[in-house]
């Protein structure tokens, strides 16, 4: 059986990871648009720093999954960051977290939280990067996957897709699958909305060395909703006597601000940095700046409508629209679960 994976993050990877190991005789292609693996789980090198501008930790959800993060994946570079996260309002009052959450491990790798996506990757999968799957065309054997170039990229009997739910809509809307069998499918995956998120990285010179590793907005009412000192995670991460702060802004300052001149977004979003840590900071050496327009989920896509053509017709669909929460954890477990329905199938299939 030939199987393509659209989208090579956490869930597109858990699934292929998993089928390596109880149905090798899948032949895997994971097609890519970006240039690396990991998606939303991404890190970023600039001038002897390296940040994470996307996903800052992960969680395991239970026993084996800590067993997994720290056993059978290498672990070597593996970090539970030590410092807790601190809770702020609207008026920048900073209080202690909650001390629960703090209590559970925060897992990192010390050369950015993207180590994972490429620790996931099976030795024998196939992988095109840099390769947007704009068509999908059913085929009388399965499917036909054309890129934004019109070129063909490879045939599979069966597909299993992990964007964000609007970007799979799209891809069916463009695809020639039969309308009886994609509008349902995309009915199911409407509930599953996303809320944008503009990560903005600042450097500073001098070290501000709080007792956080990060600050979190619980009421809403700020327009950053979370603050984290990337030193923190490891010293390696920064410059010596530096410090990297990454802003991630709430929903309405990130549409207000989406569009904003790179100065211009530094600028404000230093000033509210400065406001919220109460620390002399003074006047960033650089920023940098990443756009999530479909960060995290709000909803959920309609399982049942969602599984009704797997067996059938060889559809699938990962990823945490299906989960219905933005966890790397739950994506993992997402995909594998996936990937057990489809190693199931194909027995059948035979
Ligand atoms: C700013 C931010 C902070 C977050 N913080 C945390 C956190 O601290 N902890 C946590 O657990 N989770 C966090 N999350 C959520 C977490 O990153 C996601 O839930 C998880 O990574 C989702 O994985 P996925 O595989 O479902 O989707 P994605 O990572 O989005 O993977 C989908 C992949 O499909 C690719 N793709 C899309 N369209 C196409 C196409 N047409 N052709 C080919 N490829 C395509 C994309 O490039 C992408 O690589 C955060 C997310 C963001 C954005």
């Amino acid at each position: 059986m030939r199987l393509i994976v659209v989208g090579a993050g956490l869930s597109g990877l858990a699934v292929a990871h998993t089928l390596q190991s109880i149905a090798p005789q899948i032949a895997v292609h994971i097609i890519e648009k970006s240039r690396g693996l990991g998606g939303r789980v991404a890190t970023r090198r600039r001038e002897g720093a390296t940040f994470d501008h996307g996903a800052q930790f992960f969680r395991p959800i239970d026993d084996a999954q800590q067993q997994f993060f720290t056993h059978t994946l290498p672990h070597d570079t593996l970090i539970d960051i030590a410092k807790p996260v601190y809770a702020f309002d609207a008026t920048n009052r900073i209080s202690i977290g909650d001390s629960a959450q703090n209590n559970e491990p925060k897992f990192v790798y010390r050369d950015g939280i993207s180590t994972l996506a490429k620790l996931l990757r099976p030795a024998s999968v196939t992988l095109s990067l840099q390769t947007r799957i704009q068509r999908i065309e059913a085929t009388t054997d399965g499917y036909a996957v054309y890129s934004d170039t019109g070129a063909l990229v490879a045939s599979a009997d069966a597909l299993v897709f992990t964007p964000p739910a609007p970007q799979t809509i799209e891809l069916l809307q463009t695809s020639t699958i039969d309308e009886s069998v994609k509008n349902p499918l995309m009915i199911g995956l409407a509930p599953a909305t996303y809320r944008p998120c503009l990560s903005v990285s600042l450097l500073y010179a001098g070290v501000f060395d709080p007792e956080y590793y990060a600050l979190v907005n619980t009421d809403r009412g700020h327009p950053i909703s979370w603050l984290a000192v990337e030193h923190a995670k490891h010293a390696s991460r920064v410059p010596a006597g530096h410090t990297l702060l990454t802003a991630q802004l709430a929903p309405q300052a990130s549409r207000d601000h989406w569009d904003s001149p790179e100065a211009t977004l530094y600028a404000t979003v230093a000033s509210w940095v400065q406001s919220l840590t109460g620390h002399a900071l003074g006047e960033p050496l650089w920023g940098d700046r990443q756009g999530w327009r479909y960060a995290l989920p709000d909803g959920r896509a309609d399982a049942t409508a969602m599984q009704a053509f797997e067996l059938s017709h060889g559809l699938y669909f990962a990823g945490d629209a299906h989960t219905g929460l933005g966890r790397i954890q739950l994506a993992l477990t997402n995909g594998a679960a996936v990937a057990t329905r489809i190693a199931t199938h194909a027995g059948a299939r035979i």
